[in-house]
C-alpha cells in the first residue's frame, strides 16, 4: 500500500470550503490506491481564535518554553484534528484524530523546542491497515512521561516529514495558501513565479534565509532520507502542480533561484578591543544568536533579531561596552546553488538597487549573498533584485 503524508497549514483548515477540499484530496488519493495520513496546524493566522499566537497570549510571556505553555499552545492543533476528522467522517471516511504523542512522536523535555527522540509508526500502520485516515496534530510530540511538548515554529512541517520517513511514504505534500515555492514571497513581489522543481539545497537555504513557506528543519530531514516533498496550493489541488522538491542537482533554472527576506533585524556595532571574547560568550549563554558577523581590529559588527534588543542592551551596559545600533533593518538574500564562484554577482546587486537604497552590510556563502538594508526600502529592494536577476 502506497502512503502519502499531507500537511495542511493554518490557512488551509479554517473554513468549511477548505475542509471540503481536504476531503476531496483524501478521496482522490484513495481512488489512486494511496492511503493518506494528515498532519494539521492550528486553525487560522495571528489574531484568530484558535491560532497559536492567540493561545500563547492567554498566559504571561514569561511562561514561554515551559510545560504550561506547551500544554496551552498544543491545543490549537488538537482542535484542528478533531474538526477535520469529524468532517471526513461526515463524508463517510473513517478518520481518527490523534495528538502527536498518540501518533508515535516521542521527544525529550525541551519545552518549546523539543528534540525528537524516536518516532514509532506502529499505531499509525495499524490504523492505515484498518482503512482509517489518521489526522495528527502537527507541531507536537510527547516526552517519556507522556507530557505534551512542542517542536518550535514551523513544527508541523517537521511532524509531517518525520511521519513520512517513518511510514516510508511515497512523498510528503505540504498544503498551503500559495501556489508552491516561488521566486520570492508572492505577498511582497506580485510577479514572483512558481518554481516547479527545485533541489533540497536551494529550498533549505531559502527557508533558512526567511521564506517561511516551509521550515528548514523539515527540508533537512527530507533531504537526509531522500523523501520527495511537494508544496501545493490547497484550493488548487489537481489544477496546479505546485513545487516538487528532490535531490536533482540541476533542478533550479538560472543562476539565482530565488530572493528571500527577513524583517526585524538590528545591526550592532561594538567598540571591542580586549573584551570581545567575553561579550560573544555572554551573548551565546543568553541565547542571543548573531549573524552577518564582521570583526575588525577595534570594532565588531553583527546583526540580531529585534526581539533580543533589550536583553543585549542590558548585557552591553553591564559590561561597559560602547555600542551603537541601527533599528528596523531587513536582511535580503539571493540564493542559488549555481552562484558558486561566479564573478560579478555583487556588482549586479549594486547596479540593480536605486541610489537611495543604502546597503548597511553584506555577507555571503557559496550559494547565497545577503545584504542588509533599512526596512522602509526593503520591499522595493526585493522587487528590484527579483527583476534584475530575471526571476
Ligand atoms: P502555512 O500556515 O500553510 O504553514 P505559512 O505562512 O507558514 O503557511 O507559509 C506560507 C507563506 O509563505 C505564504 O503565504 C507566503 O507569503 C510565504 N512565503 C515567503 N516566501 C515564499 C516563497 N519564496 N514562496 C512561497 N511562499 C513564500
Ligand atoms: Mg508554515
Amino acid at each position: 500500500m502506497d502512503i502519502i503524508v499531507q500537511k495542511y497549514g493554518g490557512t488551509s483548515v479554517n473554513s468549511p470550503e477548505l475542509r471540503d477540499k481536504i476531503v476531496e484530496n483524501v478521496i482522490k488519493a484513495r481512488e489512486d490506491g494511496i492511503a493518506t495520513v494528515l498532519v494539521v496546524s492550528a486553525m487560522g493566522r495571528k489574531g484568530e481564535a484558535y491560532a497559536t499566537d492567540t493561545l500563547q497570549n492567554l498566559i504571561p510571556a514569561h511562561y514561554k518554553d515551559s510545560r504550561f505553555m506547551d500544554m496551552l499552545i498544543s491545543c490549537g492543533e488538537i482542535i484542528s484534528t478533531t474538526v477535520i476528522a469529524t468532517h471526513l467522517m461526515d463524508y463517510g471516511i473513517e478518520a481518527i484524530s490523534l495528538t502527536g504523542g498518540q501518533a508515535g512522536i516521542l521527544t525529550d523535555s525541551t519545552y518549546g523546542s523539543a528534540n525528537i527522540v524516536k518516532v514509532d509508526g506502529t499505531y499509525l500502520q495499524e490504523l492505515l491497515e484498518e482503512g482509517k485516515v489518521p489526522i495528527v496534530a502537527g507541531f507536537q510530540g510527547q516526552n517519556e512521561k507522556g507530557e505534551i511538548t512542542t517542536l518550535g515554529r514551523g513544527g508541523s512541517d517537521t511532524s509531517a516529514v518525520l511521519l513520512g520517513i517513518t511510514l516510508k511514504a511515497k512523498n510528503v505534500e505540504i498544503f498551503t495558501d500559495v501556489d508552491g515555492i516561488m521566486t520570492a514571497d508572492p505577498k511582497l513581489v506580485p510577479n514572483a513565479k512558481l518554481i516547479e522543481e527545485i533541489n533540497y539545497d536551494d529550498v533549505f537555504q531559502l527557508a533558512q534565509y526567511g521564506a517561511k513557506v516551509i521550515h528548514p528543519k523539515a527540508v533537512d530531514l527530507a533531504m537526509q532520507y531522500n523523501i520527495p516533498l511537494k508544496v501545493i496550493n490547497t484550493s488548487k489541488y489537481g489544477e496546479s502542480i505546485g513545487t516538487l522538491i528532490n535531490n536533482h542537482p540541476t533542478n533550479s533554472a538560472g543562476l539565482v533561484a530565488a530572493v528571500a527576506h527577513e524583517y526585524g533585524k538590528i545591526q550592532w556595532s561594538l567598540s571591542t578591543k580586549t573584551r570581545d571574547k567575553e561579550i560573544f560568550k555572554l551573548m551565546a549563554s543568553n541565547n542571543i544568536s548573531i549573524d552577518m558577523i564582521n570583526i575588525f581590529i577595534d570594532q565588531s559588527v553583527f546583526i540580531t533579531n529585534d526581539i533580543h534588543k533589550e536583553k543585549l542592551i542590558k548585557i552591553l551596559e553591564e559590561n561597559k561596552i560602547d555600542y551603537k545600533y541601527v533599528n528596523h533593518c531587513t536582511k535580503i538574500t539571493i540564493i542559488g546553488s549555481k552562484i558558486r564562484g561566479v564573478p560579478g554577482i555583487m556588482a549586479k546587486i549594486m547596479a540593480s538597487l536605486e541610489g537611495d537604497i543604502s546597503i548597511l552590510q553584506t555577507s555571503d556563502s557559496h550559494t547565497t549573498i545577503s545584504i542588509l538594508v533599512p526596512t522602509d526600502v526593503a520591499n522595493r529592494a526585493v522587487n528590484l533584485l527579483h527583476g534584475s536577476f530575471n526571476l
